[in-house]
């Protein structure tokens, strides 16, 4: 277990009361919270480099010129990229999922007779700009199935590849379930079949070593606020040749090399795709709070929320009429639902005992459609959590269940 005094000492809002109780926060999967260093680095960058970046002078310009560029090759080696030409700022992974359906669409290398391979567990942002590609280009959607215990059905999954397939989007972390599925071996099969493989790690980020070389994807998108970092900036990496070779999205200054009123030429990796003053703060934290992860360690942060997420699921089972949903293994996320008591309910009742969680669809609607729901609780985990969190949850879901039964 990690210790939580020398932890708990980085997230000042840990210390709130809510409704007269200690907070104890399992909504996680939604946002973390941000440690002192990433609110300090936020800070002091408007306090003493605030300035707009590339195209100035000035000492400030050049600092946050530095300051931006630096954050750009601190997320490079936390992702083992090739280069830092590969890493694209974006304002969370929902943009970067969006950057790269768009383009795939403006290539035209999408059309007819072409599918789109996404699975059930997907977030929102990982099915609907793949639709709106879909309509643009004619190409069909096509969905793997899970199972019960929500895992991907691997044999459905190498039957639905084909060299029709022309890109293979896949969560690598369930944001509803926790399902942590097998990237590396699914992204190895579509690479196979000739696909683009997208992975959102959205979820895997928080939680999981990302190593872009051995995942062998073509694109990763991940968003700072999951990972200790503040909202409104996010990542796309993309392997460099796949980049190169598509055309650009967004105008606006920074994606360009000239502009003519007949013509203009555009700018090389990674600004061709970050058209406008990018969030330079953002991108700033987003490095601090990587650090503040790696100087932790993502091994020690995965086995300790896993620590949490067992007993969690212990606890809750005790618990009458209590149904988990996803597998045992789980990376982040332990979503349940007790029966005859509808999530809201129980929701708005353990917050007032301090405990917050989610509940609902979480983005995943048919997910919760294939398991006849409309939606679940969700406690999710961080490195600053601890048995005693995971007790409290226990208390108070026993408690509002009594109630509400
Ligand atoms: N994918 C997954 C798996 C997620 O959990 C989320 C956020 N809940 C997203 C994508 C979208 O992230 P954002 O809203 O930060 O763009």
């Amino acid at each position: 277990m990690l210790s939580s005094e020398s932890i708990l000492q980085n997230f000042p809002i840990l210390d709130r009361k809510i409704n007269g109780h200690p907070l104890v926060y399992l909504d996680n999967a939604a946002t973390t919270q941000k440690p002192l260093q990433v609110l300090y680095a936020s800070r002091h960058y408007y306090e003493a480099i605030n300035s707009n970046i590339h195209r100035g002078t000035h000492f400030l310009a050049r600092l946050a010129t530095e300051a931006f560029e630096q954050a750009r090759q601190t997320v490079a080696s936390h992702l083992n990229a090739d280069s830092s030409d590969e890493v694209i700022f974006t304002s969370g992974t929902t943009d970067a999922i969006n950057l790269v359906s768009s383009v795939l669409t403006l290539s035209g290398q999408i059309g007819k007779g072409d599918e789109i391979l996404i699975s059930t567990l997907e977030h929102h942002s990982n099915i609907v700009p793949w639709q709106m590609l879909c309509v643009r280009t004619g190409a069909e959607l096509k969905v793997i199935p899970c199972d019960e215990n929500g895992v991907l059905d691997q044999h459905a999954f190498h039957e639905l590849l084909s060299n029709r397939t022309k890109v293979l989007a896949l969560g690598w972390v369930s944001n509803a379930f926790g399902t942590v599925n097998p990237v590396r071996e699914m992204t190895a099969a579509a690479k196979k079949a000739g696909a683009l493989v997208l992975i959102d790690a959205a979820q895997a980020a928080p939680h999981l070593k990302m190593d872009v070389q051995s995942l062998g994807a073509d694109f990763l998108a991940f968003s700072g606020h999951k990972v200790y970092a503040p909202t409104g900036i996010g990542v796309l990496w993309g392997r460099r040749k796949v980049l190169e070779d598509l055309p650009p999205w967004r105008g606006g200054g920074e994606m360009i090399k000239e502009v003519t009123f007949d013509k203009t030429t555009y700018n090389d990796l990674p600004f061709k795709y970050e058209a406008g003053t990018p969030n330079i703060e953002g991108a700033i934290a987003l490095a601090s709070a990587l650090d503040f992860v790696n100087a932790i360690g993502l091994d020690e942060i995965y086995s300790h929320e896993n620590e949490l997420i067992e007993a969690a699921a212990d606890a809750l089972s005790d618990i009458e009429g209590v149904r988990l949903y996803g597998p045992d293994d789980r990376a982040g996320a332990l979503s349940f639902a007790i029966e005859g008591v509808h999530h809201y309910d129980l929701g708005t009742l353990i917050d007032q005992m301090g405990v917050a969680v989610r509940t609902g669809h979480h983005c995943c609607q048919p997910l919760m459609s294939r398991f006849g729901i409309t939606g679940t609780t969700r406690a999710s985990f961080a490195l600053y959590n601890t048995l005693e969190s995971v007790a409290a949850l226990a208390a108070a879901v026993a408690k509002a269940s009594k109630m509400l039964r």
